[in-house]
């Protein structure tokens, strides 16, 4: 058993700079200010490890909002950066991109006490990837192009005409982003944004919303124009439903449930209002009789438990030929009752608590409920007796396929498993689902592996790996699982808009 000690966050563990930044106040960033919400609301900031308050923001609403959406909405139309030669929007998200490298290591440490993952988690995913994509997305200020056409125009014989298309920035984005990889989703929001010359409000998950203002701070530092980037924390049901709302916003960026962005895709429909939504999932894993079970199994274990589970790509539902069943559901259950829980200032461990006491409920709930519907419990299935949000890592087998564990995003360390007999049962199960976000197969035979890329409703398959992100290849789900796609060069098309122009000859 992990000592109790270990589960809970040794804050003296941390850096001066993390130390100071945790230790003071945070406001709202709205056009150059950082003011205190309208109404002065203030919500703490909670350590998952012990569930003890580490900071303080102010709890933004619909007026901050109306003051954010109008300092972006000025930045935009009378503003510089807009209007800026794109080779000096370039400069700036790369001057932006090396000063989040340099102070890396607090943002790590940040982000690791406020959402409880490993400090080698949040510098690889929150960090690093994000630097990434700053330096990828500076590149496209300079390559944004439209096309030249030569229309035929067949009913004026008499005159001939050159056409011509431009890519323009969509204007003002709101952008909504959830707990699980807090600064990381963010730049996924911000980096296109700047690319484009849009600007924008960013209203962060309400338990993590403090790298986005360190964030914040380091952009004003570069000397972004005031009013590109504002940073409103408070609730998605005040703050959030009020962005997707204002008139003055052009196009919402959400990433977060299902059900929520079903809600925020039909206000969008009503106001005609661009968005691109990043949704659940409930991503198969695939393991064909003829696959490397030394690489299958750890990489079925991985697929699940990475980032505790809360990853909307998480592989949650383990789909293994019956020749092979056993084995690999008894090496991932056996790799599941390894994993050590534990702090990220506390010791030596492998994974951390879930993001709150109500995401733990949740996903105990869903443990309950995958008893009840006859699932064989072949690892985990409880929380140590800790004031952290901890949940011990899941396997199930045989669950009844239309129970709720079976079939809804838990966002938790949970896997459930089910033998199929040939490659066609593997498609038909690995389809069966509401989300189509990921996938992945597992197998020797490439031939068998291209077939299934074909056949799987996923935005994106991997064969023999699983959760692979490239800020250069574009992300995003089929069915429930969402609309639009970020990163790459897809993500330039949804944050601008497509003009038309037609001169004569
Ligand atoms: P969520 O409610 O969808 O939250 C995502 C973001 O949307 C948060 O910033 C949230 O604000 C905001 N929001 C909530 N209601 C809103 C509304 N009516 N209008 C505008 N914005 C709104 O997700 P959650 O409550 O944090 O987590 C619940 C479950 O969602 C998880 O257990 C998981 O299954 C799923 N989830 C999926 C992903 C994913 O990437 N696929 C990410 C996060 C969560 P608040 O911070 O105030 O909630
Ligand atoms: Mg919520």
């Amino acid at each position: 058993m992990t000592p109790a000690a270990a589960l809970t966050n040794d804050l003296s563990r941390l850096g001066a700079a993390a130390t100071a930044f945790l230790g003071a106040r945070h406001r709202l960033l709205i056009g150059a200010d950082w003011v205190d919400a309208a109404d002065g609301g203030e919500r703490a900031v909670l350590d998952p490890t012990s569930g003890t308050a580490i900071a303080t923001v102010a709890e933004g609403g619909a007026a901050d909002i109306d003051r954010a959406v109008r300092a972006a909405r000025l930045a935009f139309d009378e503003g510089p950066w807009p209007r800026l030669r794109p080779n000096e929007r370039e400069r700036m998200i790369l001057r932006l991109a090396e000063l989040v490298e340099i102070n890396g290591r607090e943002l790590a440490e940040i982000e690791s006490v406020n959402t409880g993952r490993a400090l080698a988690n949040t510098r690889a995913f929150d960090v690093d990837l994000s630097v990434d994509y700053l330096r990828y997305m500076a590149g496209w200020a300079t390559k944004i192009h439209g096309q030249t056409l030569t229309p035929s125009a067949p009913y004026v014989p008499d005159r001939r005409f050159l056409a011509f298309t431009m890519r323009e920035p969509a204007g003002v984005v709101g952008a909504i982003t959830p707990w699980n990889v807090p600064l990381g989703q963010a730049v996924w929001k911000i980096a296109p944004v700047l690319a484009t010359g849009c600007t924008m409000v960013l209203k962060p998950a309400e338990q993590t919303p403090l790298t986005a203002l360190r964030f914040a701070e380091l952009a004003a530092q570069v000397g972004l124009p005031p009013g590109v980037l504002n940073v409103v924390t408070g609730a998605g049901s005040t703050a959030g439903a009020a962005l997707v709302e204002h008139p003055g916003v052009d196009k919402i960026a959400f990433t977060g449930s299902t059900e929520v962005g079903r809600s925020i895709g039909a206000v969008c429909g009503r106001l005609m209002k661009r968005c691109t939504l990043e949704l659940g999932g409930k991503s198969p894993v695939v393991v064909l009789d003829d696959a490397d079970l030394q690489q299958a199994i750890p990489g079925a274990a991985w697929a699940v438990f990475g980032n505790h589970g809360e990853n909307c790509l998480a592989g949650s539902r383990l789909l293994v030929h019956r020749r092979v069943f056993d084995e690999v559901v008894q090496g991932v259950a056996e790799i599941a009752q390894g994993i050590r829980l534990g702090a990220p200032f506390g010791g030596d461990a492998d994974m951390g608590p879930l993001i709150s006491r109500e995401q733990q409920r949740r996903v105990l709930g869903y443990i309950d409920s995958g008893r009840k519907a006859g699932g064989r419990l072949c690892a985990g299935g409880t929380a140590p007796e800790h004031s952290g949000f901890y949940v011990r890592p899941t396997v199930f087998a045989d669950v009844a396929r239309d129970a709720a564990v079976a079939r809804e995003e838990i966002f938790g360390p949970v896997v459930v498993a089910w033998p199929f007999d040939d490659d066609e049962e593997a498609v038909r199960l690995a389809n069966a689902s509401e989300y189509g976000l990921g996938a992945s197969v597992w197998t020797r035979d490439l031939q068998r592996a291209h077939r299934f890329i074909g056949r799987l409703d996923a935005g994106t398959v991997w064969v023999n790996a699983h959760s692979v992100l490239d800020v250069a290849v574009p992300f995003g789900g089929f069915k429930s699982s969402g609309l639009g796609r970020e990163l790459g060069e897809e993500a330039i098309r949804h944050h601008t808009r497509l003009k038309s122009a037609y001169i004569p000859l």
